[in-house]
C-alpha cells in the first residue's frame, strides 16, 4: 500500500500558540488554570491539557475568584471580556490574531455605519466571538441560498461582509458571489478572513484527492476545519474519514483501496498522524510513505505578555524566595 501526506497539515501558528499559553501559564501560576471553553478542537489536546492541570468551563461564572482564566483561540465577545474583567481573574487571551484582525474589521465596519453580514456556521464559537464585538446591527449567512433569501430593503451602500476564518475556501466564495451579485457596493474585508492555514490545508487536501482513492482526516469532530478538509476530500472524488485517532480507522474503508492520503485538521498534533502510519504498517506490512510537494508555512505569533521567559524566570525566583 502507498500512502501519502498532505503538506501541510496539522497545526497551525494560531493553535501552537493557544496551546503554549496554557501550558506556560500552567508552568509560571502552576495548576489549575481555567480556560474558557476547549481552548482548540481537539480532544487529544485538550485531555492532554487537562491531565497538566487545565480546567475547561462554558462560563465565566465557573472560575473561582483569584484564578487564572485563559481565553480559548476562538476568541470571545466583548460581554464576555467584560464579565472576567469585572472578576478579580487574571486573564490570558489565546484569541488566534487572526481571529482578532476580523474583530477589528467588524468593529471598524461598524463605525463606518455599515451592516455586517458574517458568514460563518451557527453556534460556532468563533462566530459568537465575532458577532458579539458589537452591540447590533450584524447579519449570519450560513449559505448562498440563505444570502439569495437577505432582504432587498437592505442597501448595498450600507453593508459589508467578514468571514468565519475556518470555511470551506470554496463555500465562502459561493456566498460572497451572491452577496456582490445581489449588493454589488457591499464592502469587503481587506485580505480574506479564511486564514492562510484554511487556505493552505485545503489547497493540500485538493492535491491529495486527485493522487489517492481514501483520505483520512485526523481530527475531532468539534473541529470545524477538519470537517471542511473532510469535505473538500470528497468533493474532490476520493472517500473521505475523519477520525481523531488510529483506534477509529475500520479495516473495511481499505478493500480494494492501494493509495491512502493522510492530512490532519489544523488542530490535529502531528503525533496523531504518526500513530495512524504505524497503525497502517501493523495491519498492511510494508507501506511506502511519501510527503507532496506544498506551501511552505513559517509564520508564528508571539506569546502574550506576562508569559515570556523573563516572566517565567521571575515567578521562579519568586516561588524559589518564598520557600
Ligand atoms: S485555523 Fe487560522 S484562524 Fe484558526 S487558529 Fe489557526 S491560524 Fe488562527
Amino acid at each position: 500500500m502507498q500512502v501519502l501526506l498532505a503538506r501541510p497539515r496539522g497545526f497551525c501558528a494560531g493553535v501552537t500558540r493557544a496551546i503554549a499559553i496554557v501550558e506556560r501559564a500552567i508552568e509560571v501560576f502552576g495548576a489549575p488554570i481555567y480556560v474558557r471553553h476547549e481552548i482548540v478542537h481537539n480532544r487529544t489536546v485538550v485531555q492532554k491539557l487537562r491531565d497538566q492541570g487545565a480546567v475547561f468551563v462554558d462560563e465565566v461564572s465557573e472560575v473561582p475568584d483569584g484564578a487564572t482564566l485563559i481565553f480559548s483561540a476562538h476568541g470571545v465577545s466583548k460581554a464576555v471580556q467584560r464579565e472576567a474583567q469585572g472578576r478579580s481573574l487574571r486573564i490570558f487571551d489565546a484569541t488566534c490574531p487572526l481571529v482578532t484582525k476580523v474583530h477589528r474589521e467588524v468593529v471598524r465596519m461598524r463605525e463606518a455605519g455599515k451592516t455586517i453580514i458574517m458568514i460563518g456556521h451557527a453556534g460556532h464559537p468563533e462566530v459568537e466571538g465575532t458577532m458579539g464585538q458589537v452591540e447590533d446591527g450584524m447579519i449570519l449567512v450560513e449559505s448562498p441560498q440563505a444570502a439569495e433569501a437577505l432582504a432587498d430593503v437592505l442597501n448595498s451602500a450600507d453593508l459589508a461582509y467578514v468571514s468565519q476564518t475556518t470555511l470551506s475556501v470554496d463555500d465562502a466564495r459561493n456566498v460572497i458571489d451572491v452577496l456582490k451579485e445581489r449588493f454589488p457596493a457591499i464592502a469587503e474585508p481587506k485580505k480574506s478572513d479564511v486564514c492562510y492555514a484554511t487556505q493552505n490545508r485545503q489547497d493540500a487536501v485538493k492535491k491529495l484527492a486527485r493522487e489517492v482513492d481514501l483520505i483520512l482526516v485526523i481530527g475531532s469532530v468539534s473541529s470545524s476545519n477538519s470537517n471542511r478538509l473532510r469535505e473538500v476530500g470528497e468533493r474532490e472524488g476520493a472517500k473521505a474519514y475523519l477520525i481523531d485517532s488510529a483506534e477509529h480507522l475500520e479495516s473495511s474503508w481499505f478493500e480494494g483501496v492501494e493509495r491512502v492520503g493522510i492530512t490532519a485538521g489544523a488542530s490535529a498534533p502531528e503525533f496523531l498522524v504518526q500513530g495512524v502510519l504505524d497503525s497502517l504498517k501493523q495491519s498492511f506490512g510494508d507501506i511506502e510513505i511519501q510527503e507532496l510537494d506544498g506551501a511552505d508555512e513559517s509564520v508564528a505569533f508571539p506569546m502574550p505578555k506576562g508569559l515570556w521567559e523573563s516572566d517565567l524566570a521571575a515567578a521562579r525566583g519568586k516561588s524559589l524566595a518564598e520557600h
